[in-house]
Parts: C-alpha cells; structure tokens; sequence
C-alpha cells in the first residue's frame, strides 16, 4: 500500500510487469536496496505474451528463474512454417547451442509470478496501487510523486511503466514516430478437440492469410491472425473460420471455446535515448514492436537483467559507464529486433498476389541449412550474445 513507501530508496522502479519485476529481482539479489510500485491494485491475469526464447532463458539464470520457468512451460523444440498440411520451413531449435533447445511456450501471467515469487524470496515486494505522476532529479537524487502525495528519492528510477510511459515522457526520453502499421491483428486462446501437435508451433502461411497456432501448457492453444476488422472478443465461430480456412487440412480441429481473446494494431519505435541522468527506461516504455517472433517480452527481460547488473555495479564503484553502456547496447539489439519483427510481419502479410510467389521462394531457401539456422537463432536471439 501507498503510506508503507519508504521516503528513499537506492532503486525506484516503477511499473511491476515482467521488465520491472525482472529489474527488481536482479538488483534484490546484488544486494541492492529497490523499491517497485506499480498503479494497478492487483497484477494482470492474462496470458498475452506467451513465448519466452532460449537467449532470455540463458539470461534470466541470473535472477535464478529459469529452471523454473522451463519446466512450468512447453518446450517446442520445432517451428514450422506450413502452407496447410505442406512444410514451408522446418526450423529446429534442438540444433541451437544451448542449455535450452527451444522455444518456451509459457503465459505471461505465469512468467511475472515466478518473478513476483522471486523477488519476495528475496526479500523484496511491490507497493501497489501507487500510480507515479512526477519525477524531477539532480546530479545526485530523483524525487518521484504520487498520486497519494507520496514522494520517493531514489538515487536512479526504472522506467518499467510500459508503452505508455509516464516517467519516460516526463523525462524527456520520447522517440521520433509513432508509427502503427495499418494492419489489423486478432488473437485468441482457445480449447480445441482434434489433430493440432501440442509442442511445436505452427505459422501457417495460407492463401487467404496468416495464422500462428501455438500451444500453452494448459492444453489450450494461441491463435493470431491478420484479419481486415479484427473483432473486439473473438467467438468461437470467429476462430473456427480461422482455422478452417487457413489452417491444417487434413486434420479436423474443433474450437470448443475461446478462453481469452484480444486485438491489436502493431507500433514501431524505440526511444532516442535510454538514459537520461538518474532515469533508465527498459521494455515497453522503450520499443514497441510487431509481435512476429514473439520478441517484445523477451528484449524487456533481457533489458533488465543487463540493467540489474549495470546498476549494481553503478551503486557498489560509482561506474556510470556501465549505464551508459546498458543504455547504447540495448538499444542496438531494439534497432535490431524491431527491423527483424517488421521484416517477419511483412513477409508473413505480404499481398495476397504474391503469396504463392512467396511459399515457392521459401521451399527452395528451406533447402539452405545456413538459412534455417540464421532463423533459429535469430528468433532464439542466440545470435544476440
Ligand atoms: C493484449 C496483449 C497481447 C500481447 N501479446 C504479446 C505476445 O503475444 N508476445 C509478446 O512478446 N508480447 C505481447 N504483448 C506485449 C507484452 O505483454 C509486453 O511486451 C510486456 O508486458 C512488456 O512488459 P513491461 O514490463 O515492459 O510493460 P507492462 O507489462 O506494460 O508493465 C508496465 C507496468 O507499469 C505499470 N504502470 C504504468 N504506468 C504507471 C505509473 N504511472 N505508475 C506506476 N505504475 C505504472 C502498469 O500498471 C504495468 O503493470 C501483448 C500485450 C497485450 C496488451
């Protein structure tokens, strides 16, 4: 609750979704003193992100979650592009050079509760609801207001507020463009009977479209299409369609019922900058992407394991330069992973008349194992080491 903030802190992070979480985690387990707010009275529920990639999984052994994520989710260990029954492109994670060959199908609700679990392992907690409304800073200080009137010194604040940021905006750290892709995207999770393998990944490149079926540890399934007026809350008729025009042909897959639904339009940015002072932005609050790949959680969680360590070391030798370092190499690997997530939506929503075109090029690159490799460890963002 509000009134139990303390007055200082050497870490303020604000926002507690995953990148918060994974933040506070870090720099609970250094040693460091953080405090984590975040303007919700409880944490979401939703699965929304639902993939975590072997690169984070590598990564977050250093706040000591992996194991436990891995064997809380499905481990796909293929990823296969298809033209209804037709194999496009099989990509194998089990070929990659890591503790985890593939790619880990866990909702995102779950992932911030092995975080949350950590973090109080650790001795830390989250004050909610405290929603922050202002922030100066010195060389030396930031002081954070809240809506209760609260007010937090720290001696560095976490932007971890997501895309709408308000202490990035507030800090002047803003990005040039906004731009949503004019593309229309729905997403359901649903409950099916039938032939769909429960541990690999499918993008089905279809003539009438795209669609991802992916499998979640509960026996339901993640479906997301392109679709011209995507739905508010998909019905089950809704995602039958899908499936039926765009999925397998052979297998006969009945949808029983949709357990969540949403839909969404795709932003393209990241901030100019990440630092600004006391002020570090990490995840949402700084790149916004397509969801091709299953990346935008990912590079927030990898953002804040290299943030926790920055700023531990910031704190324990006064080394500013490992802020600034975090600040210019995370926001390389965004460059890197917005240009690659727009490249997969666009191949994955390329007109219609050029569709056949497209799945013959891909059969024959399919064939070129550099080219199935290259895309194994650029979804797994091995690559990114
Ligand atoms: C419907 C939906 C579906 C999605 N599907 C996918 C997917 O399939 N794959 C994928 O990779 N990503 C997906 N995402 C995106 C993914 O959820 C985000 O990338 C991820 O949550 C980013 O984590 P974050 O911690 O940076 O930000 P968030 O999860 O947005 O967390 C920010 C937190 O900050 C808090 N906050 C905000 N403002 C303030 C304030 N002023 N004071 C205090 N607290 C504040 C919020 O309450 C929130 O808890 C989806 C998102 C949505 C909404």
């Amino acid at each position: 609750m509000s009134e139990q903030l303390p007055s200082r802190t050497e870490v303020l992070v604000v926002g507690a979704g995953p990148v918060g979480l994974a933040v506070a985690a870090s720099l609970a387990g250094h040693g460091r003193d953080v405090t984590v707010v975040d303007r919700q009275a409880k944490g979401a529920n939703t699965s929304r992100a639902a993939v975590v990639h072997a690169r984070t999984l590598e990564m977050l052994e250093r706040i000591g979650v992996s194991d436990r994520l891995a064997g809380l989710g499905i481990q796909a260990a293929r990823f296969s592009i298809r033209d209804g029954d037709r194999e496009l492109v099989p990509v194998r994670f089990d070929r990659l050079q890591t503790k985890y060959p593939y790619t880990l199908m866990v909702p995102q609700n779950i992932t911030e509760q092995v975080l949350l679990d950590r973090l109080e392992e650790l001795g830390g907690r989250v004050h909610r609801p405290c929603v922050a409304t202002g922030i100066s800073q010195n060389a030396d200080r930031a002081e954070v207001t809240f809506d209760s009137g609260d007010m937090v010194e720290a001696q560095y604040v976490v932007a971890a507020d997501g895309m709408h940021s308000t202490i990035r905006d507030l800090a002047g750290l803003g990005h040039n463009g906004n731009e949503a892709l004019s593309l229309s995207f729905t997403l359901a999770d649903v409950r099916i009977d039938g032939g769909l393998p429960a541990a690999e990944v499918l993008l089905f490149f279809s003539k009438p479209g795209m669609l991802v079926v992916a499998p979640l540890p509960d026996g339901s399934f993640r479906l997301v299409a392109e679709v011209d007026d995507a739905p508010e809350q998909p019905d089950v008729a809704f995602a039958q369609r899908l499936l039926d025009t765009r999925g397998p042909r052979r297998a006969t897959v009945k949808v029983s019922e949709v357990i969540w639904g949403s839909r969404f339009r795709i932003h393209e940015r990241v901030a100019d900058q990440y630092r600004s002072g006391r002020v570090l932005l990490a995840g949402d609050a700084a790149h916004a992407h397509s969801p091709a790949g299953g990346q935008g959680m990912n590079l927030g969680l990898r953002d804040a394991v290299t943030l926790g360590d920055a700023l531990s070391v910031a704190l324990r030798e006064g080394r500013e330069d490992e802020l600034d370092q975090y600040a210019e190499a995370s926001r390389a690997e965004a460059m890197q992973v917005v240009a690659l997530a727009h490249r997969l939506t666009r191949l994955a929503t390329a007109p219609s008349a050029v569709r056949p075109l497209r799945n013959g090029a891909l059969r024959l690159l399919a064939h070129v194992p550099a080219f199935r490799r290259r895309l194994a460890e650029q979804l797994s963002a091995t690559g990114h080491r």
